[in-house]
């Protein structure tokens, strides 16, 4: 492909590419304008040699639309996905990219390079922020799996934002190649032992490499150092950390035990979820003591064989990893994990052992459709398999349900081998956006599109805003809602509603119907009930909706007797007739703005 995004490109007619921003391993970063809402935001554009396959492709862009449903103060918004065409010749490919939010400042790469030294507390922060970040993923589904520096920036304000939610599963699930040795080299530094192990990652994974990143940022530099992959790989699994406050003394005895409960080797022995991380984080801040203790070193090197990295073994073995792409994982774990294996001198002994089983049984993958993953699980165990990776996904049906596996239903598995599953986490959600104030109803429909959600029903309201002006709306701003949730406005309909001016004096009436836009004509008659001065009748009613600048006829008492002063009536007849007019009651106001429009 020679055809490549440059400067003042446009992506989907609507995002102009201004700047290249940053570089990462499979994709550039552009600043950009987007031309529909006239913001600046960051565009991650997948590099084309790794959009060549459309089974990545795919996966890239659901893990982009289901980080798109996290909203949260310490997560880079992701606004739109799609995806460009790059022709050469008569060939051409669709290159996905991301439109994100754009966040002045820099990464937490960029900041430990800088050689700059945070104070335990504010490395603290950072690290609470991170969380607060995870706690809103995890409970959301979603396994961040990617977590290191460069995926966290700080803004000039001093906030946390974290990025690139899922996006590594997307790379790691298809097998893409991620060989170039630097890219495993930077992820390596930061992957929990059972990332290093090709095993199911979970969230508590996510909060293992946040304590690698809690390390570096206390002691500039990771737990642990190699000069390969495999090597850091190999500690990860097996090597205990030196305690942040032997290579650092200003970092305290508390803040030790934080960062070495996170980097328990087993997920039991961590944090069980960023909340409960979070809170001792937040204890250290404040000086109070924390919950964590350090650790009972735990030696496990015999878990390096277990069946699961074994079969790992095999299938990479005999058959190409793309063959076998839902066999839990990346393409580069599986050939660290491969690596420390071999390293450690079990890599032989592994695939023996695989090899070996004579003719192990053969079972057919039963359907594990519409089961929740409890039962799918003893489901499994009934056929001797075992549940491999569990993947939430956004969907209408019920949540923690399986909607999806690998293999499929009736292929013929060895025992012992696992069966990866897509569970249900829920319908995806979205914020209802402001829309009170907004001008048009076509206004109100794009805000809403924005959030994928739909204009429900349109009610229109008097009112002295112009007509199609937003009055109300249901639900209202910020409520989370399920995407695709009908939102329904008032808008005003530009008319103004008669004021009821019966009964009260010309002067008020006058001044009640010039604050609506509306003009008074008064015409006098005698009257020997109402005192004089006082409106008699109105024409339109009270309670008539009209154009602004209507006007309206006052019909205004006067009394005969002491000679009338206005006097403009044609033949003012002062034989007192019996009045057969009823008395002005005014009638009850109809109108009212104020009141809650959606009961
Ligand atoms: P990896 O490819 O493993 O994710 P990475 O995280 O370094 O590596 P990218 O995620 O592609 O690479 O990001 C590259 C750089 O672009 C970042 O380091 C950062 O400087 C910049 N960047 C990314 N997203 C944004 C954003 N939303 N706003 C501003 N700058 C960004
Ligand atoms: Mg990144």
């Amino acid at each position: 492909m020679t055809q490549e995004p440059g400067a003042g490109r446009m992506l989907g007619d609507r995002y102009e590419l201004i700047d290249v921003i940053g570089r990462g391993g499979m994709a550039e970063v552009w600043e950009g304008h987007d031309v529909r809402l006239g913001r600046r935001v960051a565009i991650k554009i997948l590099r084309p040699d790794l959009a060549r396959d459309p089974a990545f492709q795919a996966r890239f862009r659901r893990e982009a639309q289901s980080a798109a449903s996290l909203n949260h103060p310490n997560i880079v918004a992701v606004y739109d996905t799609g995806e460009d065409i790059l022709t050469d010749g008569s060939d051409s490919q669709a290159v996905p990219y991301i439109v994100m939010e754009y966040v002045n400042g820099m990464t937490l790469r960029q900041l430990l390079s800088s050689g700059r030294r945070l104070l335990v507390e504010r490395s603290l922060e950072i690290i609470a922020g991170t969380l607060a970040a995870l706690d809103y993923a995890h409970r959301h589904g979603i396994v961040h799996r990617d977590i290191k520096p460069a995926n966290v920036m700080l803004t000039r304000t001093g906030e946390v934002k974290v990025m690139d939610f899922g996006i590594a599963r997307a790379v790691n699930d298809t097998g893409s190649t991620m060989t170039s040795a630097q890219t495993v080299m930077g992820t390596a530094q930061y992957l929990s032992p059972e990332q290093a192990r090709g095993e199911v990652v979970d969230a508590r994974s996510d909060l293992y490499s946040t304590g690698v990143l809690l390390y570096e940022l206390l002691t500039s530099r990771p737990p642990f150092t190699g000069d390969s992959p495999v090597s850091i790989a190999y500690q990860h699994v097996s090597e205990q950390p030196t305690p942040p406050s032997q290579v650092d003394a200003e970092v305290p005895r508390d803040v030790d035990a934080i960062v070495m409960r996170s980097l328990a080797k087993r997920p039991e022995d961590r944090y069980q979820t960023a909340a409960e991380f979070r809170a001792d984080v937040d204890r250290a801040i404040m000086g109070a003591p924390v919950t964590a203790a350090v650790p009972a070193i735990v030696e496990q090197p015999t878990q390096l064989i277990s069946p699961v990295a074994a079969t790992e073994v095999y299938a990479i073995d005999t058959a190409p990893v793309r063959g076998r792409r839902a066999q839990r994982g990346a393409g580069f774990v599986v050939a660290v994990t491969i690596a420390v294996l071999a390293v450690i001198g079990l890599g032989i002994l592994a695939a023996a052992l695989v090899l070996n089983r004579p003719g192990s049984a053969q079972v057919a993958v039963p359907n594990l459709d519409g089961l929740t993953v409890v039962q799918a699980q003893s489901v499994l165990e009934r056929e001797g398999l075992i549940m491999g990776s569990q993947t939430p996904e956004i969907s209408d049906r019920p949540v923690d349900t399986v909607i999806g596996q690998q293999p499929t239903p009736g292929e013929q598995l060895e025992v012992g081998q696992a069966v990866n599953v897509t569970v249900s986490a829920g319908k995806d959600k979205t914020q209802v956006p402001p829309l009170i104030g907004l001008t048009s109803v076509a206004d109100a429909e794009t805000a809403l599109a924005d959030a994928n959600l739909i204009l429900g029903r349109v009610t229109e309201q008097d009112g002295t805003e112009p007509a199609g002006y937003v009055l109300a709306q249901s639900p209202k701003e910020g409520d989370s809602v399920d995407v695709g949730t009908k939102v329904d406005i008032v808008i005003s309909s530009g008319k103004v509603p008669v004021p009821s001016v019966v009964g009260q004096t010309e002067d008020a009436a006058r001044g009640a119907i010039s604050a609506l836009g509306l003009k008074a004509e008064v015409v006098y008659q005698e009257s020997q009930t109402v005192p004089q001065g006082v409106v008699l009748e109105q024409d339109p009613p009270s309670g008539e909706a009209v154009d602004k600048g209507t006007i309206i006829t006052l019909v205004v008492a006067y009394s005969p007797e002491p000679t009338p002063e206005p006097t403009p009536e044609p033949t003012p007849e002062p034989t007192p007739e019996p009045t057969p007019e009823p008395e002005p009651t005014p009638e009850p106001e109809p109108t009212g703005t104020g009141d809650p429009l959606f009961p």
